[in-house]
């Protein structure tokens, strides 16, 4: 196996993913990155969660050597606004060391905020189709610099039905460049797309290995608020002979510190737990104590887990879901290293239903629910915290439909609740309210 050295990343590279964490490439980074940095196109079809973003990332960084002129020299299409909100994240995780500028833009939002991001000069930039078009028609960006296009998650956007769109686009950008086309599943359309868009192409192809997700017998709890949580959670790690080896996993630094405090405290001495997100020191001394079996439990975020390899984890718990969902693939993912059987339990508030349901269209299957064991107590949820799901519950009605007003502070009428009583809609009310007015004074 080649190290990211042996594949002739640049210095500042390799100090941004010594940080993150990236040991080594994965298969399709290593196939992936001589080719491309040799200008040839590239077809690239990996499953979901292989590391497709730094394959193509890390060769075009090398290609762009600096921050150069003002209209990006890469193009990178994605299908969906989360998508490229994530590769931007990505890019600018890579290139902390580096001068190399980027924007990530998507529908949804007004654009002059994206066109404000690209005004300064850009060397990256990342689009969904619509709104490439939405810029490139206010004469907010110019394509005429590029020199790499990169399509990915191709199949997504056949489904979607971009390729009118990306289409139009060849005609509008220059012809001398490099295409990178980039996929998790291959079939007819795909092919096509490839033949369309790359001349020549290099075709990388992994072949799927079994996914953790076929692995890792998966479960979920509907769980009303933190507190029950907690109180799942404690009730779960009773069982010491079951729940031999675990990794609980939290989002922020914040509540593994609040997780680490109450199981601490309730379920068993601070002996055989340990959280690794105090200092790298300890961070080390956690895992390795964790690996040696000295420690059962121990306590992760997303990014303190990085190229962590410990074999017979009985259980992965996810307190809450994490930001990406290609995480939730490398959290469960623990849990089946070298074919063992293991099992993840996911604990899912309502405003989390929406992010579990979007895993199981990552992970293609859906994950059984479970009930929650008489003997946990469920206290009622506060009202804060109640706010806080409903505004969030909100926002993803939102993202779901960008004219959605919005429903928050405002009675909605139930199905089945009778049509005569006014509902949430303003103008309506105000007419009920006029019509009312005028009864009265009658
Ligand atoms: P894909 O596009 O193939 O679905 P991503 O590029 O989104 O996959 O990567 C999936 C996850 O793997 C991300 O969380 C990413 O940070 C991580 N990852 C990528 N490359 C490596 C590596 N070489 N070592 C460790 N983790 C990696
Ligand atoms: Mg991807």
């Amino acid at each position: 196996m080649a190290t990211f050295e042996e594949l002739k990343i640049n210095k500042s590279i390799l100090k941004a993913l010594e940080e993150i964490g990236f040991e080594k490439p994965t298969p399709i980074q290593e196939q992936a990155i001589p080719i491309i940095r040799s200008g040839l196109d590239v077809l690239g079809i990996a499953q979901t969660g292989t590391g497709k973003t730094a394959a193509y990332l890390l060769p075009i960084f090398a290609k762009l050597v600096k921050a150069e002129g003002e209209d990006p020299r890469v193009l990178i299409l994605v299908p969906t606004r989360e998508l490229s909100i994530q590769v931007g994240e990505d890019i600018e995780e890579l290139t902390t060391y580096s001068n190399i500028r980027h924007a990530a833009v998507y529908g949804g939002i007004g654009w002059t905020k994206h066109a404000d991001m690209i005004k300064p000069g850009i060397d990256i930039l990342v689009a969904t189709p619509g709104r490439l078009w939405d810029l490139y028609k206010a004469g907010a960006v110019s394509l005429k610099k590029l020199k790499t296009l990169v399509i990915d998650e191709a199949d997504r956007m056949l489904d979607m039905g971009f390729m009118p769109q990306i289409r139009q686009l060849l005609e509008i950008i220059p012809v001398k460049r490099q295409n990178l086309l980039f996929s998790a599943t291959f079939n007819e359309s795909v092919e096509e797309m490839s033949h369309e868009f790359l001349d020549f192409p290099e075709r990388i192809e992994i072949a799927p290995s079994a996914t953790p997700a076929q692995l890792v017998q998966q479960c979920y709890y509907k769980v009303p608020n933190f507190k029950t949580k907690l109180n799942l959670l404690q009730y779960l790690l009773l069982d010491e002979e079951t729940f031999s080896r675990v990794i609980i996993f939290v989002r922020t630094k914040e509540n593994a510190e609040s997780v680490y405090k109450i199981i601490k405290r309730k379920a068993e001495g601070q002996k055989r737990i340990l959280h690794s997100n105090k200092g790298q020191n300890t961070r080390i001394n956690a895992i390795n104590a964790f690996k040696d079996g000295d420690i059962r439990i121990l306590i992760s975020t997303d990014v303190s887990a990085r190229g962590l390899d410990v074999s017979m984890i009985s259980h992965v718990i996810n307190f809450d879901l994490p930001q990406r969902y290609e995480d939730y693939v490398h959290r469960i993912g623990r849990t089946a290293r070298a074919n063992n059987i293991g099992e993840a339990i996911t604990l899912v508030n309502p405003a989390e239903e929406y992010h579990l349901r979007k895993i199981e269209k990552v992970i293609r299957m859906e994950i059984p629910m479970k009930e929650i064991p008489a003997e946990v107590e469920i206290p009622p949820t506060p009202k804060p915290e109640n706010q806080e799901q409903l505004r969030e519950i909100d926002r993803q009605k939102k993202l779901e439909d960008p004219t959605f007003q919005g429903a928050f502070h405002e009675k909605k009428r139930r199905p089945g609740e009778s049509r005569n009583k006014p509902t949430n809609a303003p103008k309506h009310l105000s007419k009920t309210k006029k019509f009312r007015k005028g009864r009265g004074s009658r």
